[in-house]
């Protein structure tokens, strides 16, 4: 298998980076090729800030090794490398868009788009299943879940939706887009595909990283990638799925002071939260449309005109 600047044979583990056309920045990568089996794609870092994923994702390309695997597992683990080097939060640097937002991208586009084709081309070509990991954004607080895609093949979701299963959280959301993000665009390829959100507001905690690690492996396990015992890919208990999640913008910019935190519960008609102005006032409320769990909202003091304010599932 050639990818970047590897090549790589059966029993072989190699890291070093895939060049992207046109911008020319260099993703770290590690390709861990075990016996014949599928082949997995692990992503971190398309959103800069979200560090919980990065730092599993460059954990897991030194833990896992050729001899636990039947298949090959491919670890990006910070695709927005200039993000990240800038803190941008989300964005791509040079041209301050967010990638989750361009698939497929194309060579001739801004270094956004060009990420996104080369991810598209060299890493979603190969794989069999994909797995993304995010967190919430930079000022952002978020009770974990994981994301599949609704309206693709069935065998495509339900296979997405089993794998799903082995993420250790409480809410799994089905999405209806098939287009924009990596996840939802590789579903449409036809690729089983899952993000996982966890932690988020800038931060990373060793729970956290370890319980994205205890994730992947669960994935790998279930698929027969990574060589385990049966009960080690064995699907979580007690999870609800979401059918329907409802993102909130603030209608300006302002203050914004929630009411509830992330993984409450709440009946339609409650006020997930305020926005006022510098003098105190009440710019306006926001009210729940539906009975809902609140998946993630703004931990900063400011929210920005049409930018994120809280979002929440549907509750069946
Ligand atoms: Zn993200």
């Amino acid at each position: 298998m050639k990818l970047g600047t590897l090549e790589i044979r059966p029993g072989e583990k190699q890291s070093g980076v895939l060049r992207v056309e046109g911008c020319g920045h260099e993703l770290p990568l590690t390709v861990i090729r075990g016996g014949e089996g599928e082949t997995v794609l692990v992503t971190a870092g398309i959103h800069s800030a979200e560090y919980v994923g990065i730092q599993a994702g460059i954990e897991l390309a030194r833990e896992l090794a050729p001899e636990q695997l039947r298949g090959t597992v491919i670890l990006a683990p910070l695709v927005n490398v200039s993000g990240f080097a800038h803190r941008t939060m989300s964005t791509v640097y040079e041209d301050q868009k967010n990638l989750n937002r361009e698939f497929p991208g194309t060579p001739s586009g801004t270094p956004a788009e060009q990420i996104c084709h080369a991810i598209v081309t060299e890493l979603l070509s190969r794989a069999d299943v994909y797995i993304d990991l995010h967190s919430g954004d930079g000022y952002e607080a978020l009770h974990p879940y994981a994301y599949y895609v609704g309206p693709v093949e069935k065998s495509v979701r339900e296979r997405a939706f089993q794998i799903a299963r082995r993420v250790e959280a409480e809410y799994l959301v089905e999405s209806p887009l098939t287009t924009g993000g990596a996840y939802n665009h590789a579903s449409g390829m036809g690729i089983p595909s899952v993000l996982i959100e966890r932690g988020g507001g800038g931060l990373w905690s060793r729970a956290e990283v370890e319980a994205d690690k205890r994730d992947v492996r669960r994935i790998l396990a279930y698929l027969g990638v990574l060589e385990a015992p049966p009960e080690a890919g064995e699907p979580v208990r007690d999870q609800l799925v979401l059918r329907e999640a409802v993102y909130e913008t603030a209608p300006e910019t302002g203050c914004w002071y929630p009411a509830l935190r992330p993984g409450d519960r709440f009946a339609r008609g409650t006020v997930l939260g305020e926005v006022r102005d510098c003098f105190g006032e009440r710019l306006h409320t926001c009210v729940a449309r539906a009975d809902g769990v609140v998946l993630y909202q703004t931990a900063s003091l400011p929210v920005l005109k049409d930018g994120p304010m809280v979002a929440y599932g549907v509750l069946p």
